[in-house]
């Protein structure tokens, strides 16, 4: 009787640690769940009831409350030639119409005529690092076809296209002088090694015209003359034309799906020069 009564007892006891170390593991592991995944959308859910149900009240427009912080659309000049965000279209001339930009920079980048090629210092560093990484990612090359021109080599480009093409063809892919943003030292041409589809709607379609439409932005720059927009912007499809932003303004128009400056400043359409 004695030992079965200890072996009980034994038996009972035992029970009871493994019951207590079972308990003790239930309690832990959930805990270890809800932290990595389970706790943050509950408290989120949680704090952000009592502000939708508080907030008609405390304020006229409930709506303003959900709204996420608005991007500031006056961070930087959109007039200033120097200025990352210039919007230089043909109703919109640099001011000066000669402006030169004070700080270019040499670019480890080939160019299709061989020399060195110059931007200004924040799109020389953005377009290293992204054809850096272009090369990384695909062991593929592009170089750059057009770079920083001044007034006076803008005169020269527009001239040659006017006498090849005529003015009417010309407007359509050279901006006259003054109106050029690769004259602002934020714009370039782009096409790969070896070169094909230079200056044609086709570099769409080319790895590198493929991978630039979609990553570019990453770097700050916009593919400034989208497909189907001529009428905003003035200029035919040039899926080989970038235009330095910024990172930031880059982001935002990818993220809402704005494709133009024009769209996005609220600016008028710039069909043709006034
Ligand atoms: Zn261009």
């Amino acid at each position: 009787m004695i030992r079965r009564r200890r072996i009980l007892v034994i038996a009972g006891a035992a029970v009871v640690v493994i019951a207590l170390v079972a308990g003790l593991i239930a309690a832990l592991a959930p805990k270890g769940d809800d932290t990595a995944s389970g706790t943050p959308s509950a408290s989120s859910s949680l704090s952000a009831k009592p502000s939708r149900s508080a907030s008609p009240s405390a304020t006229p427009s409930p709506s303003e409350s959900l709204t996420p912080p608005g991007f500031d659309k006056t961070q930087f000049s959109i007039d200033d030639p120097a200025s990352i965000w210039v919007v230089s279209d043909k109703l919109r001339p640099l001011n000066p119409v000669d402006y030169a930009p004070a700080d270019l920079k040499a670019m480890p980048i080939p160019t299709t005529w061989g020399a060195v090629p110059y931007l200004r210092q924040p799109a020389a560093d953005a377009l290293t690092a992204m054809t850096q990484q272009y090369t990384a990612e695909t062991g593929l090359s592009i170089q750059i076809q057009s770079d920083y021109r001044s007034y006076a080599s803008q005169v020269k480009v527009y001239n040659g296209w006017v006498a090849s093409k005529g003015q009417a063809a010309a407007d359509l892919t050279s901006a006259r002088p003054g109106f050029s943003e690769h004259q602002t030292g934020l714009a370039v041409d782009l096409v790969g090694v070896p070169a094909k589809c230079g200056l044609n709607a086709c570099f769409a379609d080319t790895p590198q015209g493929l991978w630039l439409a979609s990553n570019a932005y990453k770097w700050g720059f916009i593919l400034r003359y989208p497909q189907g927009l001529t009428p905003v912007t003035g200029f035919e499809f040039e899926p080989w034309h970038y235009r330095y932003v910024g990172v930031e303004l880059a982001t935002e128009m990818h993220d809402t799906g704005v494709q133009t400056l024009e769209q996005f400043f609220g600016l008028p359409a710039a069909p043709d020069y006034a």
